[in-house]
C-alpha cells in the first residue's frame, strides 16, 4: 500500500497484481486495493507455481517455502503482464533487510536476475539504498521522492502509513501456508507418493488429520465440525470414498481417489475410533465409494493405536 501510494503521489498511474494458489490467497490484496483505491489484477498461478515448487533452484526455507524462487516467479509473471499490457516498470513493497532470507541485497538481486526483468523492478520504500533502476534513469520516477527504509523495524512504515492517512492495514504476515510445519509435512508426503496433484488435493491438505495407511492410500479425518464441512467441500464423489458412522456423532473420513476394500475397512474402523461410539462395540458405518454405497459393521480402533499413521 505504501509503495503504491508513494508512486501515485508523484503522479504515476499504478496498478497492482496479486497471485493466488492454494498456499496463499488474494484476500489481503483485495482489501488493500479497496482501501487505497488502486486497481488490482488477480491471477491464479497454481500449475506454474507447482512446477517451481517441486524443485526450486534455491531450495526451501525452514519448511516447504521456496521464498527466493517464489518471488522470482511472481516478478517473471508480473513482467510478462507488464509487457503485454504496456506498463513501464514493476514495483513492490519489499524493504531491504526486512526478512532474513528473501529481502537481503543478494536475494533482491537474485530475484531480479531470475525474473528476466533486470533494471525494471523498483522497490520504492528502499530505492535510495538500492542501485538506480531504468524508470528512475529515464525520468519516469523521481528518485529523490522515494524512500531509504531498511531493516526489520516497521516503525518507518507505520509513520508513513500515518502520514498517508492509512488506518486499516494488515499486520505483518508470517508467511504463506508453505511456511507452516504441519501443512509442509502433508505436502511433502503428497510429493513423495504422487507424481501429479490437483488443486483440490492441495486444498484438502489444510483440513483434518491426515493418516498414510500405505504407499497408495491416505485418509483424511475431520477433527471439528468446520473440518468436516471443509472436507466435504473438496470431496469429489466421482473419485473419493466417504466414510461416516451411522446414527452416532463422529468425523467425516475420506479416502482421496478411492482405496481398496481392506483399506476401506481399516478406514471405517479408524472413523469409529474417532467417533462417540462405545468402545469394543460393533457399529454400522456408511461407506460411499464412486462405485457403490455400502454399510459395514466394524469395531473402532482407538486413536492411540494408529498414531504411527499420522502425517505430522
Ligand atoms: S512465504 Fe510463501 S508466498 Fe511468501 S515468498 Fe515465501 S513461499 Fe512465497
Amino acid at each position: 500500500m505504501l509503495s503504491g501510494i508513494l508512486l501515485r503521489k508523484q503522479g504515476i498511474r499504478v496498478q497492482w497484481i496479486t497471485f493466488e494458489t492454494p498456499f496463499f490467497s488474494s484476500e489481503k490484496a483485495k482489501k488493500a486495493s479497496k482501501a487505497a483505491g488502486i486497481p488490482l489484477m488477480v491471477e491464479n498461478i497454481t500449475p506454474i507455481y507447482l512446477d517451481m515448487l517441486t524443485d526450486p533452484n534455491c531450495g526451501y526455507g525452514k519448511n516447504m517455502n521456496p521464498c527466493m524462487d517464489c518471488h522470482a516467479l511472481m516478478f517473471k509473471l508480473a513482467g510478462r503482464i507488464m509487457k503485454e499490457k504496456g506498463f513501464d516498470f514493476l514495483f513492490s513493497g519489499e524493504v531491504l533487510g526486512q526478512r532474513p532470507m528473501s529481502q537481503t541485497m543478494n536475494s533482491l538481486r537474485y530475484v531480479e536476475k531470475q525474473s528476466g526483468f533486470e533494471g525494471y523492478i523498483l522497490r520504492p520504500l528502499s530505492a535510495k539504498k538500492l542501485p538506480e533502476t531504468i524508470p528512475e534513469q529515464q525520468g519516469m520516477v523521481k528518485r529523490d521522492l522515494l524512500m531509504d527504509i531498511s531493516g526489520r523495524s516497521r516503525k518507518p512504515q507505520i509513520k508513513l502509513a500515518k502520514e498517508f492517512g492509512i488506518k486499516n492495514y494488515p499486520s505483518p504476515a508470517g508467511g504463506c501456508l508453505l511456511t507452516d510445519k504441519g501443512y509442509a509435512s502433508r505436502l511433502k508426503d503428497l510429493f513423495d507418493h504422487q507424481d501429479t496433484y490437483t488443486e483440490r488435493e492441495l486444498h484438502l491438505l489444510k483440513h483434518g488429520r491426515h493418516l498414510r495407511l500405505n504407499n497408495a492410500t491416505k485418509i483424511i479425518v475431520g477433527r471439528t465440525q468446520k473440518d468436516n464441512e471443509n472436507i466435504q467441500k473438496f470431496y469429489d464423489p466421482n473419485l473419493d470414498t466417504m466414510i461416516k458412522v451411522k446414527k452416532i456423532p463422529g468425523p467425516i473420513v475420506i479416502i482421496p481417489n478411492g482405496g481398496k476394500k481392506d483399506v476401506r475397512m481399516l478406514a471405517a474402523s479408524i472413523c469409529v475410533g474417532y467417533s462417540k461410539a462405545p468402545e469394543i462395540t460393533p457399529v454400522d458405518v456408511s461407506v460411499t465409494s464412486p462405485q457403490a454405497h455400502d454399510t459395514v459393521r466394524v469395531i473402532g480402533v482407538p486413536p492411540k493405536e494408529i498414531k504411527h499413521f499420522l502425517i505430522q
